[in-house]
């Protein structure tokens, strides 16, 4: 009796292009099959340390190809778990697995806009069990589940439509994939075109992979993990980098190692060279696979470092974990909470070390992952320390937004009398540096950190102070330069231009309180603006002020923070405005400047809600400013 099944749509879609198109990278179909054969080999492995009584539990754990030149197929077979009547159906053609589904949604993309042609992208990422049809016209899989209750299935398919699943006869559990070459595809059939596939891709799977019954393996099968690093080549760990992860770029930077006390353990992790990993990734949630004395029992665990160093990939594997563990107690178990503290620790360790000795390779991992490294101040305060020497950010010292400095380096270069580490917070390297809160700082030649990142208010949380220096916004209303570095060359040059008198002064203070009402706390004389009209200024701590950048991250509705309106008595802006008032303060430009020097301060600050909102009122003023200048009217 045989059962006939459409494939889901999507996979439908995927068989169609790889059926009818001509690859250069075919041979990774290989690949593949043998990966989805050492999984199951591993999950027979781990089901067979709770489960005795499954079928054949004493096996031999081993992957087999055999090339048959008369039928001019080839067979790649495993003693791994095998699958059931359902999971032939769901797994082999309803539900797209990992590699698949990326592929698909590669396609999707490909379809609408530009971007690398299929061709070329097929080789750098797995597309998983049906990958098999770029060199197959037929494919036949014969597989009895390791579950003793159950019988053998077999599952066919050209490829079409449709598939067709049938009882059939299996002595042992595991899985055949026999696979009908296609008659381009017959050089797959030599025994040494397989030995050389398999040595190029799956070198490092941990079960033996047998050649058309040679007595040696054709991999070499060592945990790589558990081999000297000195014996093992840099393209080696590229290599099983590029196979655990199916990323096509070499790692920025690899961490080995191994420990004996108090716990015995090999680890093997990565700093990929993008954070970007969607869709050319196989790894598509964080966490480094976890084996118990070579026994993969989890391929993604999230236990082992903090979630802000996510973006490290790798393995772990551990001599001390129990064995008869499952899944879910493997986090509970105190070896775990050890592990995690060591390989953070060496992780973080690494990273400083990495900064130090090639900066321009750490400059490329803080430009992609130091989003992350900085959320590690606020949500793991245990791990500050260490943390804090690997921030970087831009400041007034920089020409660019990627010229950074270190809080170390900042604090040698403070000036005479100054304890503090000041910080601008804005959106980007352009307002930051244009922000009035510089001006008194730049006077005075006191560099201030730009933190332009939009993190950097959330990472504020946990970074009040460095090395006994309390980091202080430059818009902080406390601030007093007056004794901080050389007092400014220029000062006297400064004094030429007279302040507005101060009753003037104090009617315009009064005209803008009353119209900006409850949108400002206060409106007062600014001591330290030099080339700016207006600022505005925050009280309260940083966190408070910060609550709103931290909200609109979070992407979570805020209310503007209400801060203080500093005005610069010297400008000529604000100078003009007085003397306007003081002539007739009914003149309805009065008004409209007003708004427009808030709106303006709350522009530099990055908190304007709504920037095209003004362009009706600048129209206004441009109008003003430009009557007879030969207007007629
Ligand atoms: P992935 O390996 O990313 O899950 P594949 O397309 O390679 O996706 O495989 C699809 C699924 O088919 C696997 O997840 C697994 O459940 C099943 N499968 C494939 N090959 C085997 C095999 N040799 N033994 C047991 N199950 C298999
Ligand atoms: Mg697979």
């Amino acid at each position: 009796m045989s059962e006939q099944f459409a494939f889901k749509a999507e996979i439908q879609q995927l068989l169609n292009i790889l059926i009818h198109s001509l690859y250069t990278d075919r041979e990774i179909f290989l690949r593949e099959l043998i990966s989805n054969a050492s999984d199951a080999l591993n999950r027979a492995q781990f089901e067979a340390l709770t489960h005795p009584q499954m079928l054949d539990a004493g096996i031999d754990l081993r992957i087999d190809i055999k090339a048959d030149e008369d039928a001019g197929t080839i067979t790649v077979s495993d003693t791994g778990i095998g699958m059931t009547h359902d999971d032939l159906i769901n797994n082999l053609g309803v539900i797209a697995h990992s590699g698949a589904k990326s592929f698909i949604e590669m396609l999707k993309a490909n379809q609408s806009g530009a971007a690398a042609p299929v061709q070329d992208l097929i080789g750098q990422f797995g597309v998983g069990f049906y990958s098999v049809f770029m060199v197959a016209d037929k494919v036949r899989v014969v597989t009895r589940s390791a579950n003793p209750e159950e019988r053998a299935w077999s599952w066919e398919s050209t490829g079409g439509d449709t598939f067709v699943i049938e009882e059939s006869e299996r002595s042992t559990r595991g899985t055949d994939i026999i696979v009908h070459l296609k008659a381009d595809a017959r050089d797959y059939l030599q025994t040494w075109t397989l030995r050389e596939i398999v040595r190029r891709h799956s070198n490092y799977i941990t079960f033996p992979i047998y050649v058309d019954g040679e007595e040696a393996p054709a991999n070499k099968q060592t945990a790589i993990w558990r081999q000297e690093p000195k014996e093992v080549s840099e393209e080696q760990y590229n290599e099983f980098y590029k196979m655990h992860t199916l990323d096509f770029e070499d790692p920025l930077h690899r961490i080995t190692m191994r420990a004996d006390v108090p716990f015995q353990f090999y680890a093997l992790m990565f700093i990929p060279a993008s954070a970007e990993r969607t869709i050319l990734s196989r790894r598509t949630e964080p966490g480094l696979a976890l084996y118990a004395r070579k026994v993969l029992i989890q391929e993604y665990n999230k236990d082992l470092l903090p979630e802000y160093l996510g973006f490290v990939q790798g393995v772990v594997d551990s001599e001390d974990l129990p064995l008869n563990v499952n899944r879910e107690s493997v986090q509970a178990n105190r070896v775990m909470a050890n592990l995690k503290r060591s390989l953070t620790g060496k992780v973080l360790s690494e990273l400083k070390r990495l900064a130090e000795s090639k900066p321009e390779v750490y400059h490329k991992v803080f430009a992609e992952f130091g989003r992350l490294i900085k959320q590690g101040v606020v949500v793991s305060p245990e791990d500050r320390e260490p943390i804090l020497p690997l921030l970087r950010f831009p400041s007034t010292g920089s020409t660019h937004a990627e010229q950074w400095t270190t809080l170390t380096e900042y604090v040698s270069r403070m000036v005479k009398n100054q304890t503090d580490i000041y910080y601008v917070l804005g959106d980007d390297f352009g307002s930051a540096s244009r922000s009035p809160h510089l001006d008194s700082f730049r006077k005075r030649d006191i560099e201030v950190l730009y933190l332009i990142d939009p993190v950097d208010p959330f990472m504020l949380m946990g970074l009040t102070d460095f090395e006994g220096h309390k980091l202080r916004s430059a818009d902080d209303v406390d601030i007093d330069l007056r004794d901080i570095g050389e007092p400014p060359k220029d000062e006297s040059e400064d004094e030429k231009s007279a302040p507005l008198p101060e009753s003037d002064f104090a009617t315009l203070r009064e005209r803008f309180a009353h119209i900006l009402g409850d949108r400002v706390s206060d409106v007062r004389e600014s001591k330290s603006l030099v080339d700016s009209p207006a600022r505005l200024v925050g009280e309260g701590s940083a966190p408070q002020r910060n609550m709103y950048r931290i909200n609109r991250l979070l992407e979570r509705d805020a209310e503007l923070p209400v801060k203080m309106l500093e005005l610069n008595a010297r400008h000529a802006l604000i100078r003009n405005l007085g003397a306007m008032l003081a002539q007739d303060s009914a003149d309805p430009l009065i008004d409209v400047v007003v708004e427009q020097v808030f709106e303006t301060a709350l522009l530099q600050e990055g908190l304007h809600p709504d920037p095209a909102s003004m362009a009706q009122r600048l129209y206004q003023l441009m109008q003003a400013a430009t009557r007879g200048s030969g207007d007629p009217s």
